[in-house]
């Protein structure tokens, strides 16, 4: 394999922050899915929902936010699969009950169905009935920490109804019938796809400014992850840079987010050097980030190989947060904080592993075109990596730690050509691979589209706080 032609899809690895295995195929895959039932699917029982949700709960939650939102469509697969959830909120007022009380929980942990109906007020047997009803579509014990359940009570606190989302695109409903028994029945959640924007300017921190924006963890996380490649986020980040992110976000009738989806446009203003990155479907499953020109965000070699957003820099540390490189030190330093995941830089077969001296506990990984990278003073080890094993760019490797001659908790990062080091701030990385004519026409198209989405949301977002 050539170094300059690495092909690879995302590691699971990469992204552990918050992404809780729902990749961007999934989430195509789904989105199709529901393209399909969009339209033969009806509510098998309209009263039912109404009896069950509460006008009061949805959507505006959601678009109080300071971001901004737009439900504009990016392309028509997507269109297809969107669903205003207006028609539904309609049923619902005009059908609301008005003694009825709602109450939406949240799984914790240690909670049961069965505690969490107990604690809403509802006498035991009648929990006991509906759980019943409801196993015959679900296995409560499939409950997961952070799973909200709908209940609604009469207002002398008999249950009524619930509703529980086990899946993204699953809802199950418990009903109580004329006759007063329940029964329990399931419909295919409709999902409206919202774009939301966000952007900030750095004064100490990418993760502060980026958590004052209200940037969700998992947003974060892949905005640092797709400039990886390009970015050193420990020397390149100052005060006064800027980021904006627009992101897909998945909303039910209910105006719960179900999910964040796709970052799908990113821009980095770093030193006033603007760098745009569009999100690009290359073939079905295979969704990178490329520039205006149609040159992919992927490098042979990570410039971060660690997650940007943990680095506990400040800002304006150009050379150094502990040494840097010079004559006597040889690579750059990452300051994180201990146990900070490790990637490997680029694809490659570990060639050491082991203490090394002042190095400490240390791992060389050998890469296509002769080069290799190092990580040192690590606190330990990934388990399953060992002289010899092969290894995918953005896979764990290791974790932070001082082992070695170290001052405190950093990554010791080297770039090696020929067995010598070279200083990676300064090498010369192949640029990303061009997409080829084909696709880049497709790829042109797209851009345009989101790029006037973005200018429409840079218009009405403005950074609300300080
Ligand atoms: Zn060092």
């Amino acid at each position: 394999m050539s170094f300059f032609s690495l092909q690879r899809t995302r590691p699971e690895s990469f992204s552990y922050i918050g992404r809780k295995g729902f990749g961007p195929v999934k989430i195509a895959m789904a989105i199709l899915v529901i393209g399909l039932f969009i339209g033969a699917i009806g509510e098998p029982d309209g009263n039912s929902v109404s009896a069950l949700t509460s006008p009061n709960l949805p959507v505006d939650k959601i678009e109080s936010k300071p971001q901004s939102t737009a439900e504009k469509p990016l392309d028509l697969t997507l269109a297809t699969a969107i669903v205003e959830t207006a028609d539904l909120d309609h049923t619902l007022h005009k059908e609301n009950i008005p003694d009825e009380k709602k109450r939406v929980l949240t799984v914790r942990n240690g909670d049961t169905l069965m505690s969490i109906m107990l604690s809403t007020g509802i006498v035991r047997d009648e929990a006991y009935y509906a759980i019943s009803a409801l196993r015959t579509l679900y296995d409560p014990k499939d409950l997961r920490v952070g799973q909200r359940i709908h209940i609604t009570l009469s207002s002398d606190d008999k249950l009524r109804g619930m509703m529980l989302g086990p899946s993204v695109f699953r809802q199950i409903f418990v009903r109580r019938n004329k006759a007063g028994s329940f029964r329990a029945f399931e419909t295919e959640r409709k999902l409206t796809r919202k774009i939301t924007f966000a952007r900030g300017t750095i004064s100490s921190s990418l993760y502060k400014s980026a958590v004052r924006e209200e940037v969700p963890p998992s947003v974060l996380a892949e905005l640092v992850r797709i400039y990886s490649w390009d970015v050193d986020f420990q020397r390149e980040i100052q005060k006064g840079d800027g980021f904006e992110v627009a992101y897909e976000k998945l909303i039910d009738g209910l105006g719960d987010e179900v999910q964040h989806g796709e970052v799908i446009f990113a821009r980095m203003v770093l030193s006033g050097v603007s760098k745009p990155l569009y999100r690009f479907e290359v073939r079905p499953g295979k969704i990178e980030y490329f520039d205006r020109a149609g040159r992919s965000a992927k490098r042979p070699l990570l410039r971060t190989p660690i997650d940007g957003a943990r680095l506990s820099s400040r800002y304006g540390k150009r050379r150094h947060p502990v040494l840097g490189y010079t004559k006597m030190h040889r690579g750059v330093d990452f300051a994180a904080p201990p146990g900070t995941p490790i990637y490997a830089a680029g694809d490659g077969i570990v060639s050491f592993r082991g203490r090394k001296g002042a190095f400490g506990k240390y791992i060389r990984i050998r890469h296509a075109g002769g080069f290799s990278s190092a990580y040192a003073h690590m606190s330990r080890y990934k388990k399953g990596v060992a002289l010899g094993t092969r290894v995918k760019q953005g896979e764990i490797i290791g974790f932070v730690g001082s082992t070695g001659r170290s001052t405190g908790p950093h990554l010791h990062y080297e770039i090696l050509t020929g067995g010598r080091q070279v200083n990676p701030l300064t090498i010369k990385m192949p640029s990303g691979v061009k997409l080829d004519q084909k696709d880049l026409i497709r790829f042109q198209v797209k851009r345009a589209k989101i790029a006037n989405l973005i200018t429409e949301l840079q218009r009405t977002t403005t950074i609300t706080r300080r």
